[in-house]
């Protein structure tokens, strides 16, 4: 039995005021959602306050992204070691956004991956197509070509340590959902292309959706056989949205 986890992923929002507001709110109500593992991914210079607010709650909190490298002259960059010194469990890898606007590729995100694994930390390994590639119906040669990448460098026990998160570019931020039927077909090819490797890893990993999960959409989605909580945007910044989300997870168990 996977349980559902439902991270939120602030992206570059908020200040100290919203961020501790938003926490409290998230706390206030975590309690009813118990069947749901919890988890915020705030900017990086609000992680001391998550890990303020957040300590002994049943909420974690994770980064956003993290270096490939340990430590030394990388400025702007943020390692694997200090969000362990932070208390994070969790790490944001290979979001479309940084993919994209940042140049990160699948080379990179999988080596982002391993470092964060090595240090203990859990990836969030972020996998999608744009529209243009569902258009042209390449969508599974993109997902498989970005799962494999990984899997070709570390082996699929890696994966084991992490969750991933199907994310359809294209669903982001425009309140486009993925119908639940298209979004449980891409689900169940990632876990099936992870089964060809190890069977056991692809029936206990979590695969969560992300773009434009709300609240009103949510019990749907989380109806899916495949799909395994939410990594949020928008809503996560809204405490009632998120713990709705949560609910919907909490109720599919
Ligand atoms: C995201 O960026 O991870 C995301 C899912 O955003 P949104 O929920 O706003 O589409």
């Amino acid at each position: 039995m996977r349980q559902p986890l439902v991270a939120g992923n602030w992206k570059m929002n908020g200040s100290t005021a919203s961020a501790r507001e938003l926490l409290a709110g998230i706390k206030a109500g975590v309690a009813g959602v118990a069947k749901c593992e919890v988890a915020v991914c705030p900017p990086y210079v609000y992680l001391p306050l998550a890990r303020k607010e957040l300590v002994n709650t049943r909420i974690g909190w994770g980064a956003q992204n993290l270096s490939t490298e340990a430590v030394g002259a990388f400025t702007g960059e943020i390692s694997a070691a200090m969000l362990l010194d932070l208390g994070c469990t969790y790490v944001i890898v290979g979001h479309s956004e940084r993919r994209t606007l940042y140049g990160e590729d699948d080379d990179r995100v999988a080596t982002k991956f391993a470092v964060a694994r090595a240090a203990g930390l859990k990836p969030i390994l972020c996998v999608g197509e744009t529209l243009e590639e569902r258009e042209q119906g390449i969508t599974e040669v993109v997902i498989a070509r970005q799962l494999d990448t990984v899997i070709a460098a570390h082996g699929a026990a890696a994966l084991a340590a992490g969750v991933i998160a199907y994310e359809p570019v294209w669903a982001i931020g425009t309140g486009q959902t993925a119908s639940p039927e298209q979004a449980q077909e891409v689900h169940a090819f990632i876990r099936g292309r992870i089964a060809t490797h190890d069977a056991g890893v692809a029936n206990d990993l979590r695969i969560l959706y992300g773009g434009s999960m709300k609240p009103d959409n949510a019990v749907e989605l989380m109806a899916q056989p495949d799909i395994d909580g939410g990594l949020i945007g928008g809503a996560a910044l809204v405490a009632s949205d998120f713990l709705g989300i949560c609910q919907a997870a909490h109720d599919s168990v």
